[in-house]
């Protein structure tokens, strides 16, 4: 039996916008009724925790996050290896097992999304980022009916970015749909999230074209990647559709521009699939006129999914038929488990799904000819019904949190 102290050194935050401060009395957590309590072994630091503590988190509506534990403990991506199991827990638990210590920390198990197996989703559900300490402390007390129990046999070094960064990655590379063989580029593929998208992808089957800074050219390649493409001093663009004659079948965004988005588009095959795994709120107040064409003739016959927990709009159908305004409604007729209302499915929907609502690019030329306003004019719409103020003033850098949200 291990000894466990009363104190210990965790890295605090005392205020928003205040220092991290190491602390060494800080109390270990006493496990509760269907608690565990762990030793925090390693951890991964997110970006999301520094807009925790700079106090610059947004929620899904855009709006500050300002319920937020203090002092607060952040950290949400650590491995740690349970050294007491408390009262009322199952008896399949171990002491010395393996756990992982991620974003979401507990969940209702009652709600309709924990009832549908989507408890990424749930209604009162809590995390580590702003609701309970997380893994930079020395001991946490975890749910053990909500464990993450990893494999005895796993490296803890490596696991611990697994846990944001890696789900956010795989989730990408699952949604992009990919068949073995594909080709499925990464831009930012030499990244926090590109790097494991690219392992994750080759996982898969696919050919990884990785697209990055000469510098990252080795590290890329020996991830696995079957070509890398150096956007700087090339035209990423072409260089893929040479690599891949047709163009890609997918493609991961992994790199914080909206340019990077709409490089993606247009390395595409027709019809095919971009899964863009990064804040669409990076996308939208950069609107331009290439961002929009490059989407629109990349959602010529495809559908875009923005996966994030930004969860800025969910399914939009954009028609721009008659009046003097693009006319912008939110679809929910095709998707699976929607709701009458779409404002009420939209703010359901986490995950984003952004589609073009004309079936050809000339056809939305012709409509935008028709209501007699310029592209700018459509993107400023877009923008002012979409693009909410983000968590830093609008600073788009800043505004750039991701969490996987899980498998879903
Ligand atoms: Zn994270
Ligand atoms: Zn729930």
């Amino acid at each position: 039996m291990t000894a466990i102290p009363k104190i210990q050194t965790v890295a605090l935050v005392r205020e928003l916008g205040g220092p991290v401060e190491f602390v060494d009395d800080y109390p270990v957590p006493t496990p509760g009724n269907n608690e565990v309590l762990a030793k925090v072994l390693y951890t991964g630091v997110c970006q999301s925790d520094l807009h925790t503590k700079n106090g610059t988190a947004a929620g899904a509506d855009g709006a500050p996050i300002t319920k937020i534990k203090l002092p607060h403990v952040g950290g949400h991506e650590g491995v740690g290896r349970t050294i007491a199991i408390g009262p009322g827990c199952s008896p399949g638990l171990k002491v010395g097992g393996l756990v992982g210590i991620r974003f979401s920390s507990r969940i209702c198990r009652r709600c309709e999304f924990c009832l549908a197996g989507t408890e990424q989703y749930c209604v009162k559900s809590t995390n580590h980022l702003h609701h309970e300490d997380g893994s930079f402390q020395q001991y946490i007390a975890l749910d053990a009916d909500y464990l993450t129990i990893l494999p005895d046999d796993i490296d803890p070094k490596v696991i611990g970015p697994v846990l944001c960064a890696g789900l956010t990655a795989y989730k990408a590379v699952l949604g992009a749909n990919i068949r073995a063989g594909d080709w499925l580029v990464v831009v930012g593929a030499g990244g926090g999230l590109g790097h494991l998208a690219v392992q994750y992808a080759k996982a898969f089957g696919a050919q990884v074209i990785g697209v990055d800074g000469l510098d990252k050219r080795d590290f890329v390649l020996g991830l696995g990647a079957s070509e890398f493409v150096d956007f700087v001093n090339t035209d990423p663009i072409q260089r893929v559709h040479e690599i891949t004659g047709l163009g890609a079948h997918a493609a991961v965004v992994t790199a914080g521009s909206a340019k990077a988005f709409a490089h993606a588009c247009e390395m595409l095959r027709p019809r095919d699939l971009a899964a863009l795994e990064s804040s669409p709120s990076m996308l939208f107040p950069t609107f331009t006129s290439e961002t929009a064409w490059s989407l629109g003739i990349a959602l010529r016959s495809r559908i875009l999914s923005l996966p994030t927990p930004h969860r800025k709009p969910a399914l939009i159908s954009i028609t721009l038929t008659g009046g003097s305004e693009p006319h912008v409604v939110f679809q929910c007729s095709t998707e699976p488990g929607t709701v009458p209302d779409n404002e009420v499915w939209v703010r359901r929907k986490r995950n984003t799904v952004l589609r073009w609502g004309v079936s050809s690019w000339l056809m939305r030329q012709k409509m935008l000819a028709g209501v007699g306003g310029d592209a700018s004019g459509v993107e400023a719409a877009f923008v002012a019904k979409f693009a909410l103020a983000s968590s830093s003033g609008g600073k788009v850098a800043d505004d750039f949190a991701i969490h996987g949200g899980g498998f879903r």
